[in-house]
């Protein structure tokens, strides 16, 4: 099927409330302007030098999220382009971008990356990291950081209800959070090509998919 068949047909399965982005990483600009011209807005990059490259060539009006992690050395390249940094993992991340999106004079739009799945490798705050900084009370000092949500990945496996309860926790934390960070603080930030339909029956209000969308990535080019 062709990208603007698959995308409407995404947005289309979608309940209104829920926002899709398009994860271009490692995909040509090609693919991501026949996704533009089938209306699709927002894309996903996974590598900061990426995301300049393709934000510099493309139209202006598309809005750049970072959904891997994030190195602080890399923040300051972002600064230009990025609208939602989903990735945000640490509390030195925070001040990093606190720090830089300072010196731009803007507000950066963030979410909490949280580590919900079984697999020891994926990223994100543990439930007691995060528990503490928000203890600290230091996150009521950022002016140049807005905390919109949570985000997370679930565990990469085919047993549904694992999926499922992961989903479930990342949730969790989002009502849990809510709370402190007020109105503003409305996305959570999960689902993925094989999961997302899962994701939005558990409170997803935004779904990442890329292979579903541009096809399998190749990562030797
Ligand atoms: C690559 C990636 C996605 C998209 O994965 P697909 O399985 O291709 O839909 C979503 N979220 C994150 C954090 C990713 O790194």
């Amino acid at each position: 099927m062709a990208i603007g068949q698959v995308l409407n047909h995404i947005k289309a399965s979608l309940p209104e409330g829920v926002t899709l982005v398009a994860v271009s990483k490692t995909h040509p600009m090609e693919a991501i302007e026949e996704a533009y011209a089938a209306g699709q807005r927002i894309f996903g990059e996974s590598r900061p030098q990426e995301l300049k490259a393709k934000a510099e060539a493309l139209p202006r009006d598309i809005e750049w999220h970072m959904i891997g992690h994030l190195q602080t050395n890399k923040v300051r390249m972002l600064m230009p382009y990025v609208s939602l940094i989903h990735s945000v993992d640490s509390e030195r991340l925070v001040r990093e971008i606190e720090k830089e999106a300072a010196r731009v004079d803007r507000v950066v739009d963030i979410l909490l990356e949280v580590h919900v799945a079984r697999e020891e490798s994926k990223t994100g705050w543990s439930g007691e990291e995060l528990t503490d900084w928000l203890g600290s009370d230091s996150w009521r000092e950022l002016r140049h950081v807005r905390v919109r949500g949570v985000m997370g990945i679930a565990t990469n496996t085919e047993d549904e209800m694992v999926v499922k309860g992961d989903f479930e926790a990342l949730k969790g934390w989002f009502d849990r959070l809510k709370p402190l960070f007020g109105e503003r603080f409305d996305i959570l930030s999960m689902g993925m090509s094989d999961d997302y339909p899962i994701a939005v029956a558990c409170g997803s209000t935004m779904v990442r998919v890329g292979s579903k969308i541009f096809g399998a990535r190749d990562y030797s080019k």
